[in-house]
């Protein structure tokens, strides 16, 4: 493929916009692709922004983010239902416990929506 513009010079590349070849001359290298210089920086860079941010959203949601809030409250249903049919009773330990982990695990899980919902809006 030879340059858009210079169609006698080989391309070194193409524009990450409108994908036309560009030779040395005609090229701006802006550090994640090429575009052509003086009509497609600034798109090539919108472009780049959006890939690296998403990049960043997708890179900010660990798998286990909305696991850990899950395990506590299943941990606390076990607690609470050992108490309450094996102990007879909601004022033993185990029930109390039981609520204790599923109110955790609610805090979790409203903390690491928020926190999630945050780095996405931005
Ligand atoms: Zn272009
Ligand atoms: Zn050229």
């Amino acid at each position: 493929m030879n340059c858009f513009n210079h169609p006698d010079k080989p391309a070194i590349g193409t524009c990450k916009a409108c994908s036309k070849g560009l030779c040395m001359e005609c090229a701006t290298d802006l550090g994640h692709g090429l575009a052509c210089k003086g009509i497609h920086e600034t798109e090539v860079n919108n472009l780049n922004m959006i890939v690296s941010k998403s990049a960043e959203i997708y890179s900010a949601a660990p798998k286990n983010t909305m696991i850990a809030p899950f395990f506590y409250l299943f941990m606390g249903l076990v607690f609470a239902g050992f108490g309450y049919f094996s102990m007879g009773g909601v004022t033993d330990l185990p029930f109390v416990m039981g609520i204790g982990f599923i109110v955790f695990g609610i805090v979790v899980f409203v903390r690491n929506r928020a926190i999630f919902g945050v780095k996405k809006n931005k």
